[in-house]
């Protein structure tokens, strides 16, 4: 008899609109009808922001203008694609090459992710084919869950816990995979207001991600917010008005049979001389500069990631056995060429770079690496850094390395190139990048590489070889030269 009058009363605090459950994850479940819900469609516009390539340490990630984004969510797949229409914006003083519109498709189904975009090196308008993204599973499986309805789904099905909030609602916090903890915060409204959860990078460890849902309105039907602000790293990278909804549309993703047989092909190295103890360190799209000096070794640049860096040093030691990596000299903060970092920080390399870099690294390299401890995470080891704001150079009483601010580069704030006088070889990333085979020179000379050249002519360095760490192969500065419309010399 008990057992029964407890049946009863649990059955109609389940199914009744009734105020008991405002706030609670059973409470937005129902209002949100988020149990019925298998998939969702949301388009809108606003902007997103390209994270980890802010253009100084101490600012915010660029922003892009998003006339149109899309996205397609199937809860049960799970699988979910993301389209949007994006262009730059230039920051008012600060010189960009003029922004071309970029079409992306994002998509992730199960545990693969994948582009949809022109094969490398084709036309931009070229037929798109899907390109694996197996990096992007983490952060696109968050984007699936962290939804209002994915997080009511995923509450509900992984035990959540459940802590009242002053004010009515409720902060309710599960975990998933045995690692991505994420909290919500129900209002008393029983809408989803804010997901928090974490997702690994490369430079930030556990990197932070808030979404903030506000305005809900009623979609033709269901409840959904007309504004989503995401954060990543501290700073926004998507936030966009929601002009419709659509519940339980087909959202059939079928993982191209490329993208299910793809395996990341291991880390390639390759060293190619380019004087005596100067060695460009390439395999893959960015490149390292390994350089003998009497009883160490000094490495430009740690891009990508600890398997780049891991690869790199071990090819490094091999080339130039019995010396240690005591330098690390880092072009700029851009994630991409300082995921790699920490790997020589465990080597027990100094780092060195730009003054306005080192609180940044510092910052982020104390956070918690729960998510992917690296090798740094694990030895414990404090960093060394060695910082400048003008020229520098690195010594070993024979071999001179200068190392330069590219000042007023509208690329990054905290920017530099590096010098050998001897060799007269110049290593720079990203200021220019020399074309594939004959391809022409861009129609409008890239500002970037326009001012690394007024660089070099102020700073009168005398370059035969240009090293460019993204590129196939060793540039002159008369290649510079054509790359930016100007005539060859003859020196
Ligand atoms: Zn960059």
């Amino acid at each position: 008899m008990h057992t029964f009058r407890t049946l009863v009363l649990v059955a109609a605090l389940g199914s009744g609109a009734c105020a008991q459950d405002a706030g609670t994850l059973a409470g937005a479940t129902r209002a949100l009808g988020a149990t019925d819900l298998k998939s969702i469609e949301f388009s809108g516009n606003g902007k997103w922001f390209q994270f980890g390539q802010a253009p100084s340490p101490v600012l915010p990630w660029p922003a892009f203008d998003v006339s149109a984004y899309t996205a397609s969510v199937n809860y049960e797949t799970p699988a979910a694609r993301v389209q949007m229409t994006r262009i730059q914006v230039v920051e008012p003083g600060r010189a960009r090459p003029a922004p071309v519109q970029q079409r992306p498709v994002q998509v992730v189904s199960g545990t693969n992710a994948w582009n949809l975009a022109p094969p490398p090196g084709a036309a931009p308008d070229a037929a798109p084919v899907p390109q694996p993204q197996v990096e992007a599973v983490e952060e696109r499986t968050m984007e699936i869950w962290a939804t209002p309805h994915g997080f009511l789904k995923a509450a509900t099905a992984n035990n959540a816990t459940s802590e009242p909030v002053n004010g009515g609602g409720s902060d309710v916090s599960f975990t998933l995979d045995g690692k991505h903890k994420y909290t919500g915060r129900i209002n008393a409204q029983n809408q989803v207001e804010r997901v928090q959860t974490t997702i690994d990078n490369t430079v930030l460890g556990d990197t932070p991600v808030e979404i903030t849902y506000s305005d809900y309105r009623d979609f033709g039907g269901v409840q959904f917010p007309s504004r989503i602000v995401r954060t990543q790293g501290g700073y926004p990278v998507l936030d966009i008005t929601v002009s419709s909804v659509t519940a339980n549309p087909a959202v059939d993703i079928a993982v191209p049979e490329t993208v299910r047989a793809y395996t990341a092909p291991a880390v390639n190295v390759e060293m190619e001389k380019l004087a005596d103890g100067v060695f460009y360190v390439k395999g893959g799209s960015h490149h390292s500069i390994a350089i003998d000096q009497r009883d160490h070794i000094v490495v430009v640049e740690a891009p990508q990631s600890e398997a780049r860096s891991a690869a790199v040093i071990a090819k490094v030691k091999e080339t130039i056995p019995n010396k240690p990596i005591k330098y690390l000299v880092n072009s700029h903060v851009h994630f991409d060429h300082s995921g790699g970092l920490r790997t020589y920080v465990d080597e027990g390399a100094t780092i060195v770079t730009h003054a306005l870099n080192r609180p940044y690294y510092e910052k982020a390299w104390a956070a918690p690496r729960t998510l992917n401890p690296d090798r740094l995470a694990r030895s414990g080891k404090a960093p060394a850094f060695e910082t400048f704001t003008d020229k520098h150079v690195l010594t070993d009483g024979r071999r001179s390395i200068e190392i330069y601010p590219i000042a007023g580069n509208g690329h990054n704030d905290a920017f530099v190139m590096v010098y050998l006088p001897a060799e007269k070889i110049l290593a720079e990333v990203d200021a220019y990048a020399p074309p594939a085979g004959n391809a022409p020179p861009p129609a409008t000379p890239s500002p970037f590489a326009v001012n690394l050249y007024e660089n070099i002519q102020k700073l009168k360095l005398d370059v035969r070889q240009i090293a460019a760490l993204h590129g196939p192969r060793v540039a002159t500065l008369n290649d510079l030269r054509a790359f930016i419309g100007q005539r060859a010399a003859t020196d």
